[in-house]
């Protein structure tokens, strides 16, 4: 049962674990194989609750700076609040909505919601799609995360630089593999709009935007140690690996200003 969302900055986000997350994403499969769609129908199914055609439920990973972006971007603000489920997957969002009075659990980040899905999947046999990163990156997350959740499905990987004419045939190899559960690593927030577009023929139980987790599954880029990730420092992490990104920090003091001046005044 999703909990009630608590608003940040006009998107409303879910106060959940990572458990959590993953046991309402376990429950929409459960369902959708109850409504004969996926693979074979499980004994313990809740009853189908859904009519013959399935929408992709729509997971977004909210971090500060798809947040910002969506106090100038309308269209992404209905997005993010018309989403199944939206967990903060940057402390930031969890920071702001302490300043609005709101507890958030934990942080949700995409790619420990990923790790977490492939663990659990692979005892339920779940299927996975993993759709995004550069040539080779998906196939190479997908061996890494099958190492690691040995008996895990993926049932297809496609990289995410296809023209607007390809994305005809790249929604028909998704739709033919029939994945209980798509990754999306297209990048926030064109990722969000991707799915939103085409939830109603992606023929996925729920899709999810992971921005850069196949990059890290894959061993192509690190992910911050530890005790940086403990101090929240994840992004300066990110930066100093890649500087090209320094423009887009420029989001974080800017949304820290507008939390503040919400906030303080
Ligand atoms: N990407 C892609 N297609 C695009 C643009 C980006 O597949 O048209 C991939 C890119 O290769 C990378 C991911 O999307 O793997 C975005 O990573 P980033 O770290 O920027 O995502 P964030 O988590 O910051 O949204």
């Amino acid at each position: 049962m999703l909990p009630e969302r608590k608003e940040v900055l006009g998107v409303g986000v879910h106060p959940l674990t990572l458990s959590e997350a993953v046991a309402v994403i376990g429950g929409w499969i459960r369902e959708y194989r109850s409504c004969g769609k996926g693979t074979e129908k499980q004994a313990d199914a809740p009853e189908c609750s859904a009519d013959s055609s399935w929408v992709t439920r729509q997971v977004v990973t909210l971090n500060a700076e798809i947040l910002y972006h969506a106090q100038h971007d309308p269209r992404l603000r209905d997005l993010l609040n018309k989403a199944d489920l939206v967990v903060p997957d940057g402390y930031g969002v969890i920071w702001a909505g302490r300043r609005f009075g709101h507890r958030f659990p934990e942080q949700v980040a995409g790619i420990d919601l990923v790790s977490a899905l492939a663990a659990a999947g692979s005892a339920e046999g779940w299927r996975f799609f993993l759709l995004g990163a550069a040539a080779g990156v998906a196939e190479e997350a997908a061996a890494n995360l099958v190492k690691r959740a040995p008996g895990l499905q993926v049932v297809g990987t496609h990289h995410g630089y296809f023209s607007q004419d390809e994305e005809a045939t790249v929604l028909k190899k998704v739709r033919e593999a029939s994945p209980d559960i798509l990754l999306v690593a297209l990048g926030a927030p064109k990722q969000e709009f991707f799915i939103n577009r085409h939830k109603e023929r992606l023929g996925a139980c729920v899709a999810i935007g992971v921005g850069g987790s196949f990059d890290v599954l894959s061993g192509r880029v690190p992910r911050a140690p530890l005790f940086l990730r403990k101090l929240h420092l994840e992004w300066l992490y990110r930066i100093s690996r890649d500087p090209s990104r320094w423009g887009r920090a420029l989001a974080l003091p800017r949304f820290a200003w507008v939390v503040l001046r919400k906030t303080l005044f």
